[in-house]
């Protein structure tokens, strides 16, 4: 397993590959080119930023059988993506600012998948070539909206409705990993991602189908049961297998 992140020191922001407690600069995104410029900086010494910056972030929504039940929603039959806004994108340990506080708003977590090669028209098969590796993610979610709208765009699009990282991991396995939400310390989703009724290749495949997936992007692969409401002043901790934790707090935006 790699590591890949984004680091901020000062105003500079770098991307970077972790290697033990070392941040190794990166000239380039990674997802463009894992090209070392030679600078070390250590890991504790930098600021842990948005790990990914993509051209669409996109988000699958009914992709686990008991979060469908939950939902009261019947399986389409295929899956079913949208698109959130990548302005939406809160690094880790950033402030989830809650736009209607009157509103009911969910967490939902998710596995994030970082596209690495250009991919359009790709089987199942040959999908998981176009990756690059794999994060956590949050798609934050106005429950309020959603109700009330049918496109799922902007009650999932409001700025900071998006936590992703700490960073971006490759190499891996991704099809039977342990997903986990813990708010103020209470476990209120625990699920396998090996639930998945559309698991990561099909995925990519079907979304290909209809666009070109760019090194960068960045697909939200849905969530499973246990969703729930946020207030101001909860904290919010998902994981996924045994990478670290994405941690965020939740605040009312101005
Ligand atoms: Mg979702």
């Amino acid at each position: 397993m790699r590591t890949f992140g984004g680091f901020k020191s000062g105003e500079k922001f770098f991307y970077g590959e972790v290697r033990g407690d070392e941040v190794h600069v990166l000239a380039k995104p990674y997802w463009i080119d894992i090209q070392l410029t030679g600078e070390v900086r250590k890991l504790l010494e930098v600021d842990v930023d948005l790990p990914v910056a993509p051209s669409k972030l996109i988000a699958v929504g009914l992709n686990y059988a008991d979060h469908i039940a939950e939902m009261k929603r019947t399986p389409l039959g295929t899956p079913l993506i949208w698109f959130k806004a990548p302005t939406s994108l809160l690094p880790p340990n950033g402030n989830i600012e809650i736009a209607f506080p009157e509103h009911q708003t969910d967490y939902e977590t998710e596995l994030g998948v970082v596209i690495g090669r250009a991919a359009k028209n790709v089987s199942a098969a040959e999908a998981l070539d176009s990756v690059f590796g794999y994060t956590v993610g949050l798609d934050i979610s106005d429950r309020d909206l959603q109700k009330s709208e049918k496109q799922f765009g902007r009650c999932k699009s409001f700025d900071t409705y998006t936590p992703v990282g700490p960073f971006v991991y490759t190499d891996l396995d991704v099809r039977d990993l342990q997903l986990e939400l813990r708010q103020n310390g209470e476990i209120r989703q625990k699920a396998r991602t090996s639930q998945m009724i559309y698991p990561v290749a099909e995925i990519i495949s079907f979304a290909s189908q209809s666009l070109t997936l760019l090194p960068g992007d960045v697909i939200l692969t849905g969530t499973p049961s246990g969703v729930g409401p946020i207030k101001a002043g909860d904290q919010l901790e998902a994981r996924i297998g045994d990478w670290p934790p994405l941690q965020n707090r939740v605040i009312n935006a101005d």
